[in-house]
């Protein structure tokens, strides 16, 4: 970690034109992780997640000690559902996670408002909304604590990396400490390409930091967001026309205009299984995201989560990337009318 991650750090806060600061780290599951252990969320609190997530988001919270607790989703859009989440506040939670699943994220102000009625901190998931626009304004303008994921497939990529995007200035120092195993006033060293070699650490810390590798590689994909953006946009809006109107197909109702799409999903509400196999034999790489994760051993609730349970047995997310063509696009939404022409 040297020079470039700063310079990823700053250029990310230019493009989201934001007053947060942003803390690059290696993943942006260390960026979830490292954001509830740097509020001191720990063994015997409580953090509400919805279950149609990324285990990521779970492994984060357990990673801290913390509990999560599963809530369901709104059924058109997959968001967290807030009702249900009040539900389950106790006096143990500490935090609310919101995943901007599919990009969407309309509902992050009441998310607040909540926050505010129970004193709950938000730790936003937004590993899949990076550039995507709500009311205006870029994800991560705004917000307690914002996480980004800059993997190999997410809207933009540093290889792997993440971001931690707050206000809050005692989490950004341990958040900048706790990077780099809790060595203090470390990060400033790191930029001028120096290290700490008195050095004192007051607080767990971990091996999270961005390498400047990674760095540059995240410099050069913002410079290109433009036009990467173009394209992800361009595809679902062909998905969208091009899979209207068709029996046994729906689409979530998000808000398709202002997204920058990371996944793009369909309900199957017939023959999901079915055609998810069709598709595979079409050689169209589909995905599920996601299984729920209130019925994994680990996270496994004595609870059911009706919505999420509903919408998980219909999902598909197609193919979905800035190297695809406008081609590749009509084959996967032929090969879904060829298999619903099977009936
Ligand atoms: C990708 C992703 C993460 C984790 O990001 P990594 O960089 O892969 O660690 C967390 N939550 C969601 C919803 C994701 O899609």
């Amino acid at each position: 970690m040297g020079p470039e991650v700063q310079k990823f750090e700053e250029e990310i806060k230019d493009y989201i034109n934001t007053d947060l600061n942003v803390v690059c780290v290696n993943t942006g599951t260390s960026a979830l992780h490292l954001a509830l252990h740097s509020l001191d969320i720990k063994e015997g609190d409580e953090v509400l997640v919805p279950s149609l997530t990324y285990v990521a988001s779970y492994q984060a919270i357990s990673a801290t000690g913390a509990t999560p607790i599963s809530c369901d989703i709104e059924p058109h859009t997959g968001f967290i559902d807030l009702k249900d989440a009040e539900k389950r506040i106790t006096n143990k939670t500490k935090a609310i996670m919101p995943v901007h699943y599919a990009s969407h994220s309309s509902s992050i102000p009441e998310v607040y408002e909540l926050a505010k009625k129970y004193n709950l901190r938000v730790v936003e998931d937004a590993a899949h909304s990076f550039g995507c626009l709500r009311e205006g304004k870029i994800i991560g303008q705004e917000g307690d604590i914002i996480c980004f994921s800059f993997d190999g497939i997410k809207n933009i990529t540093s290889g792997e990396g993440g971001a931690i995007l707050t206000a809050d200035e005692e989490v950004l120092t341990r958040a900048k400490d706790g990077r780099l195993l809790g060595v203090e006033k470390d990060s400033d060293n790191r930029y001028r390409r120096e290290r700490s070699w008195n050095f004192n650490v007051s607080r767990q810390g971990f091996r999270y930091h961005m390498s400047d590798l990674f760095a540059a590689i995240g410099r050069e994909q913002l410079k290109r967001c433009d036009e990467l953006f173009k394209r992800r946009k361009a595809h679902l809006k062909q998905y969208i026309t091009e899979l209207q109107n068709l029996a046994e197909i729906e689409t979530l109702e998000l808000d398709y205009d202002n997204l920058v799409p990371h996944i793009f999903i369909i309900k199957a509400t017939k023959r999901r299984d079915e055609l998810f196999e069709f598709l595979k034999t079409k050689g169209v790489q589909v995905g599920l995201h996601y299984a729920p994760n209130h019925l994994l051993n680990k996270f496994k609730t004595d609870y059911s989560l009706p919505v999420t349970e509903s919408l998980s047995k219909e999902i598909i997310t197609l193919p979905l990337h800035p190297d695809l063509t406008s081609d590749d696009i009509t084959y996967v939404t032929d090969a879904i009318k060829e298999f619903l022409s099977n009936d």
